[in-house]
């Protein structure tokens, strides 16, 4: 099991991963590399997603909802409200309203439902690029190995020192 491991890691260049102690595949450092490939995979399909909206799209969050016209003699003031269409946009912290006339319905619908793939795709980035720095470290934990190794350090710290300071005062 060892040593395919290692020629695998002299196959991508990761020549660090290899260990001067034997041990146990570098404890599970495969599976933060599969997770970190994976990951960039995710990230490659996103951008292209970026890559691919040539525009125009219309920014704000655009929906249906019931409204009045203002004429006291319709059926909306008796409560069957209108469809109308809102194109709702945070403006500087402020939420601006815009109704949207049925004449630019479809095309604003669509454009800002492009505009939200954007979004999604640019926030899926940002939670991967968090997720690939993470990984990164678990890697480089996975990868690391202690030096002095810890049973060494404790096997016999204190001896050379207590000889050195016996001869000391003899030299
Ligand atoms: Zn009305």
């Amino acid at each position: 099991m060892q040593i395919p491991q290692a020629l695998k890691a002299i196959g991508n260049g990761y020549k660090y991963s290899i260990s001067l102690y034997p041990m146990k595949d570098a404890r599970g450092s495969s599976r933060f590399r599969q997770a970190l490939r994976q990951t960039e995979e995710q990230r490659t399909q996103h951008v292209q997603a970026l890559l691919d909206e040539r525009g125009p799209v219309v920014r704000g969050t655009f929906r249906f909802q019931g409204g009045r016209c203002g004429n006291p003699r319709c059926k909306c003031s008796r409560g069957e409200l209108h469809e109308k269409a809102a194109l709702y946009v945070s403006d500087q912290g402020k939420l601006r309203c815009t109704y949207v006339p049925v004449t630019d319905r479809e095309r604003v619908q669509q454009l800002n439902h492009r505009y939200q793939h954007f979004r999604k795709a640019r926030a899926a980035l940002a939670k991967l690029g968090r997720k690939t720095l993470e990984l990164a470290d678990s890697l480089q934990e996975a990868l690391t190995e202690p030096y002095p190794p810890p049973d060494r350090t404790t096997k016999n710290p204190e001896k050379p020192r207590r000889k050195r300071r016996r001869e000391e005062p003899s030299s």
